[in-house]
């Protein structure tokens, strides 16, 4: 735990919100104090040379005091504005998306680098994939950090290998996998082989491939949904955002 938040530190933006007239309330994830909340005094005002630099998804170096509440931004340096990332409708719904998911799956004042290395790192693959890509993927790494994925290999129940390729297993209610033959009353339902084979290949994560491999639009949708359920389980309250990225998944597929 850091008790003073007082120096500088590599951050994304993760959401942005008007705090006044003039300022702006900004949550950033840092991979040495967990995501924060500050105050940007002064950033909705036209000569802000701020302005423009703090957005959501942007990486930036700030530096921050400690203020009566909230910290206080002093200054920030860009490190990284995403431009290619902005300037696309569906990889800013995307990001946008995927930084509230960060937001809620972070912890204030808690260091935690190999999640903000995930989002960084994650940024800077999305213009190279298409947007439902980047979505699955991020939100299967995420559980995966997060200690939430569910086994891919053995069975839940019986702890044998599971089918692979050739047979889907049954995903039970809690969204880990099992053999058909160890279902117990109908709980749960069998993900598609293309769904399951797919979320195997995020597991492995080549991502070299990543934009290569294609799916219909039924199991992109698979895929989404089981990942969503995962999630329930997880956060206290769905995401409205979450739903703002559904479109993303119809075709055209190769509609980035
Ligand atoms: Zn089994």
């Amino acid at each position: 735990m850091t008790d003073r938040i007082e120096g500088k530190y590599d951050a994304i933006i993760l959401q942005e919100r008007t705090f006044n007239e003039a300022d702006v309330m900004v949550t950033a994830l840092t991979a040495d104090i967990g995501h924060q909340t500050f105050i940007a005094r002064g950033l909705k005002k036209e000569k802000s040379r701020l302005r423009g630099l703090i957005a959501p998804f942007s990486e930036c170096r700030l530096q921050l005091v400690a203020g009566k509440g909230l910290p206080v931004l002093t200054g920030a340096d860009l490190i990284d504005a995403h431009d290619a990332i902005r300037n696309n409708y569906r990889y800013s719904v995307a990001a946008l998306y995927i930084c509230d998911l960060f937001h809620q799956m972070t912890v204030e004042n808690e260091p935690n680098a190999g999640r903000y290395e995930l989002l960084r790192d994650g940024l800077a693959l999305l213009p190279t994939v298409r947007a439902w890509q980047w979505i699955l993927y991020m939100e299967w790494a995420l559980l995966k950090d997060a200690g939430f994925a569910a086994d891919l290999d053995r069975c839940s129940v019986c702890g044998e290998r599971l089918p692979g390729y050739r047979e889907a297993p049954v995903a039970g209610a809690d969204g880990e996998f099992i053999h058909k033959d160890c279902q117990e009353d109908g709980a749960g339902a069998s993900l598609p082989v293309a769904a399951f084979a797919y979320l195997q290949y995020l597991d492995r994560a080549d991502l070299r491939h990543l934009g290569h491999i294609l799916l219909t639009e039924p199991a992109r949708r698979q895929v989404y949904d089981y990942l969503g359920q995962r999630y329930q389980y997880i956060l206290d309250f769905p995401l409205a955002s979450r739903q703002s990225v559904r479109h993303l998944f119809a075709s055209p597929s190769l509609d980035k």
